[in-house]
């Protein structure tokens, strides 16, 4: 249903910007100097083109190689535009696009407790699930994000919106203990969750994870359970860990020891878990999680935003960490914006190390696309541009004032661009975003159908 004629009549095409971003080299063994493309080790390439067959990258191919072998296949010219994968926000609560602005400027647990807690119990229900994941579906599109991984009640409504959007997802099976809009107590959470997996497996661009919301509302129980399943039907753990101060602290009061420190007692630190946030580390912590192949998802503006501290990112990365970005919800950032985390990232790792060698524009920009793909376990499907992989593509305008002159396409995305110069986006080779117009979504119905839902709840929220 794509309005892109070249990719409807063709299941062959070829892309050919000025610069591709591949992202294949690991931080530790890529150079981003001046100077450095077309080299062993390089950064980005220039003067090729990706050859997409269906839903993968079919071939890579100097653009005279390819007029040659390819010469009836059509050609998107993407002139002064850098190729690279697909962004992957590893962590949000994409129904929250609905909650976006509704409470700000509060620490987290009197945010959630008097504002955030109240409005759910009261409003979320299958058609603000939808609905509101809807629209963070086509704030994605549009920001370049095209796979990103969901915490929220009804995943199945979730992994509806998914479908229907076109984008890839990893939707988390929400568990807490307690009573919710969505079950009674963890239990009913884990055996919906499992319905809503059986139903929903077979589809290419959705895959699952358990996800346990945080060590205040889930118990240790409930976490031991939680683990034995996700070994036995292979799917990851996503969970918010040390994202503040005050949660370490009355955790500690209460059970003496870390949250992290009784996760890793009961073996439930390993490279399916997703850690979120990680504010709070000791550094024998961090030697917990380098040693296990936990991997750590980065929210920088939703930990500024609610001064839950700081993730160490720098002392991470150096134990051997995979880091991945996520935006968290719109309610707490207030947007799905992977582009501005990226930023905020590199330089809050700068600012806290006080060293400007941290977290470089070109491992900000790993992290949220191979980093996401290695932490949601889909690194050999999406994540850089490679032959074999998931054509999940994303075309950045650097032909703009704000981004010219270029003389490093990665340092131009991660400190100049932003989100608006995102042109195209291609999900498993089919265009979602042709210049900065959505493909399968109206924009106009959309935006009618977040104004129906702020009347409803400014309406009646004080009642
Ligand atoms: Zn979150």
């Amino acid at each position: 249903m794509s309005s892109t004629p070249i990719e409807s009549k063709n299941a062959t095409f070829g892309i050919r910007p000025e610069w591709i971003i591949p992202l294949i080299s690991t931080p530790a063994h890529i150079s981003t100097l001046p100077n450095q493309s077309e080299t062993t080790n390089s950064a980005w390439l220039e003067n090729k083109t990706v050859v997409v067959k269906d839903d993968i990258i079919f071939d890579l191919l100097n653009n005279s190689e390819f007029d040659k072998r390819f010469p009836d296949c059509p050609v998107i010219q993407l002139d002064g535009m850098a190729l690279l994968p697909g962004l992957i926000n590893a962590h949000c609560h994409a129904a929250m696009n609905l909650l976006r602005g509704y409470s700000d400027d509060l620490p987290l647990h009197q945010w959630l407790e008097t504002a955030i807690w109240p409005v759910e119990a009261k409003f979320v229900d299958e058609q603000f699930v939808y609905d509101g994941t809807q629209l963070a579906i086509a704030e994605h599109i549009r920001s370049g994000t095209t796979c990103f991984q969901d915490m929220y009640f009804m995943p199945e409504q979730v992994a509806k919106a998914v479908q229907q959007g076109g984008i890839r997802a990893n939707v988390g099976l929400m568990v807490v203990d307690s009573l919710t809009v969505w079950a009674r107590n963890a239990d009913e959470c884990i055996s919906k969750g499992i319905a809503v997996y059986d139903q929903f497996k077979h589809d290419s661009k959705l895959t699952f994870s358990f996800a346990p919301h945080a060590p205040y509302t889930v118990s240790e129980l409930t976490l031991q359970k939680v683990s034995t399943l996700s070994f036995e039907l292979s799917l990851n753990i996503q969970m918010h860990i040390h994202e503040t101060a005050r949660e370490v602290a009355d955790f500690e009061k209460m059970h003496g020891m870390s949250p992290l420190a009784q996760m890793y007692k009961n073996g439930l630190l390993t490279p399916q878990l997703n850690a979120i946030h990680m504010t709070q580390l000791a550094p024998h912590e961090i030697d917990w999680l380098a040693e296990t192949g936990t991997h750590v998802i980065h929210c920088p503006q939703s930990n500024m935003k609610l001064s839950s501290g700081i993730c160490p990112v720098d002392k991470l990365i150096n134990a051997g960490v995979n880091i991945a970005i996520g935006t968290d919800g719109a309610a707490s950032n207030n947007d799905l914006d992977m582009f501005a985390e990226m930023q905020s990232a590199a330089l809050l790792a700068k600012a806290d190390s006080m060293n400007p060698e941290s977290f470089s524009a070109y491992q900000a920009l790993y992290a949220a696309t191979m980093g996401g793909a290695r932490a949601l376990g889909l690194d050999h499907k999406i994540g850089s541009i490679e032959i074999g992989k998931q054509a999940d593509l994303i075309a950045v305008d650097l032909n703009t004032i704000e981004t010219q002159p270029v003389y490093n396409p990665i340092s131009q995305i991660v400190y100049a661009a932003s989100r608006e110069h995102v042109k195209d986006v291609w999900v498993a080779g089919k265009q979602l975003l042709n210049n900065r117009k959505l493909t399968q979504m109206s924009e106009s119905k959309l935006i009618h159908i977040a104004k129906s839902w702020k009347s409803k709840i400014q309406g009646l929220s004080n009642d």
